[in-house]
């Protein structure tokens, strides 16, 4: 599975669709495209095709398939969580937490519940932006109430948080947990016990499913409102028809991605192990950004001190190489990502800040050229 481009390394932005997904998904676009919810025999197949791939993505994640509801996205999993949360929560006790690098799919929805009047806590994180557990301490103190909505990796830098430990102390104060898990399903492996968490987003376009289609993990104990109104699909929690064939696909993505998980992260890590050789002996002055041990394999946020990041990636685009940056510039400033910020980088480290996300079809060809090409033109520019 080759991308047309020369190399594609903006995989945390999206990943290309899987073969197998998409030649499972075709028949459900074809003959196959009735309603799920109709009672005739052709409905029936749609029906079995969706609660066939529930199951396979409720064992993907240790969880029970009516546990699993699919939504439209990440966004709208995030949303789901947190303002359904609020929803059946008094304003004037609920306490609602999440940290300071969240996507914003959850910092938007907390700027929502704050304008409806909840008292919510944004935690800072450390220089390798992990959470600590004593600032969750300090924040939730006197909350009997409320949501603590911690990402489990974030999709800048590729720190993975510490989930089991701050769901602990959010449900000794009676908080529910949700995560982020975006960026984590499909690349880490994940079970949703051992997380200790009620309830955790996911995006099947990030883990080489179609776009359109995510799912919430929801623990069955936990009671939460539907956001749309409308249908009774999805046992009367999300109204809307159901995206057969993009969750069909969604499943065998998912189902490839955690069977071969061990040789992938394997992989990834050895591409980063290149990377991170070649552009360290040839920019010494170049730093790695997030937790050095505790991230997401192939997902390198690199600070090139000096460079500007958006002329970067605009000549990298020209070799048909693409990548992500943490800063846009528009004519008069430089508008640094939240992330970075959170982090404390400098503004030159910030400013000169690329993210580069491997996939499993990645080769160390591909590393090694992207590497060297980033050490020459840095060489060019700074001497
Ligand atoms: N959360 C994280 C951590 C993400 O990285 C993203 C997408 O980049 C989202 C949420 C939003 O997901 P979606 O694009 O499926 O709405």
């Amino acid at each position: 599975m080759k991308h047309p481009l020369h190399i594609y390394a903006d995989n945390a932005s999206t990943t290309q669709l899987d073969p197998d997904a998409l030649e499972a998904m075709l028949p459900f676009m074809r003959d196959g495209f009735a309603n799920p919810s109709a009672l005739h025999s052709g409905a029936k197949k749609a029906r079995h095709a969706v609660e066939d791939a529930r199951n396979v993505i409720a064992k993907c994640i240790g969880a029970k398939p009516h546990e699993i509801i699919f939504t439209s996205c990440g966004t709208e999993s995030d949303n789901w969580a947190i303002k359904g949360a609020a929803r059946s929560l008094d304003p004037k006790q609920a306490k609602f937490i999440t940290c300071a690098i969240e996507h914003h799919a959850v910092l938007n929805c907390f700027e929502a519940l704050e304008r409806k009047g909840f008292s919510t806590a944004i935690l800072p994180v450390d220089s390798d932006g992990i959470v600590s557990v004593k600032d969750l301490e300090s924040a939730i103190h006197g909350a009997d109430s409320g949501l603590l909505s911690v990402m489990l990796a974030n999709n800048e830098i590729g720190t993975i948080q510490d989930i089991p430990a701050l769901a602990e102390i959010a449900h000794r104060h009676n908080l529910l947990v949700h995560t982020d898990a975006v960026q984590a399903v499909g690349h880490l492996p994940i079970d949703v016990n051992q997380l200790n968490i009620d309830m955790l987003s996911a995006s099947a376009h990030k883990f080489n499913g179609p776009k359109g289609v995510g799912f919430l993990y929801k623990r069955d104990t936990v009671k939460l409102p539907p956001l749309i109104d409308g249908g009774h699909q999805e046992s009367g929690l999300r109204a809307g028809t159901e995206n057969v064939a993009g969750i069909v696909g969604t499943a065998v993505a998912l189902r490839k991605n955690v069977e071969h998980l061990d040789r992938n992260m394997a992989h990834l890590s050895s591409l980063e192990k290149i990377m991170k050789t070649v552009i360290s002996e040839g920019i010494p002055e170049a730093r790695f950004n997030g937790h050095p041990d505790r991230h997401l394999p192939g997902l390198l946020s690199l600070s090139l001190p000096g460079m500007n990041a958006e002329g970067l990636l605009h000549i990298l685009d020209l070799k048909g190489i693409a990548v992500s940056t943490g800063a846009a510039c528009n004519s008069k400033e430089t508008i640094l990502s939240h992330v970075l910020r959170a982090i404390h980088l400098t503004i030159p480290h910030a400013s000169g800040t690329l993210r580069i996300s491997f996939s499993k079809d990645t080769t160390e060809s591909d590393a090694t050229t992207l590497a060297s090409f980033l050490v020459r033109l840095y060489r060019k520019h700074i001497g």
